[in-house]
């Protein structure tokens, strides 16, 4: 039995692959809903956007934040 090969493949992409600038994946990324953040978005005027807990589709958690009225990603949190 070789512990070691077992380790390393456990520890490759440890980091959520969804990026700022993505269209948001609610299904896809089973978003939970998490907090407001009073801060403007990255693509459009809008002054809120919305902090969700996800799951990407290689099932890595991670939190980021939507924007309500463009629905992209503006921020990612590992
Ligand atoms: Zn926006």
């Amino acid at each position: 039995m070789n512990k070691d090969s077992h380790a390393l493949i456990a520890n490759e992409q440890v980091y959520i692959t969804i990026c700022v600038g993505e269209n948001f994946k609610s299904i896809a990324w089973k978003a939970q809903y998490d907090m407001e953040f009073s801060s403007e978005c990255l693509f459009c005027s809008s002054e809120k956007i919305t902090g969700y807990r996800v799951e990407d589709e290689l099932g890595h958690a991670g939190k980021i934040a939507i924007c309500p009225t463009c629905e992209k990603v503006n921020a990612v949190y590992h």
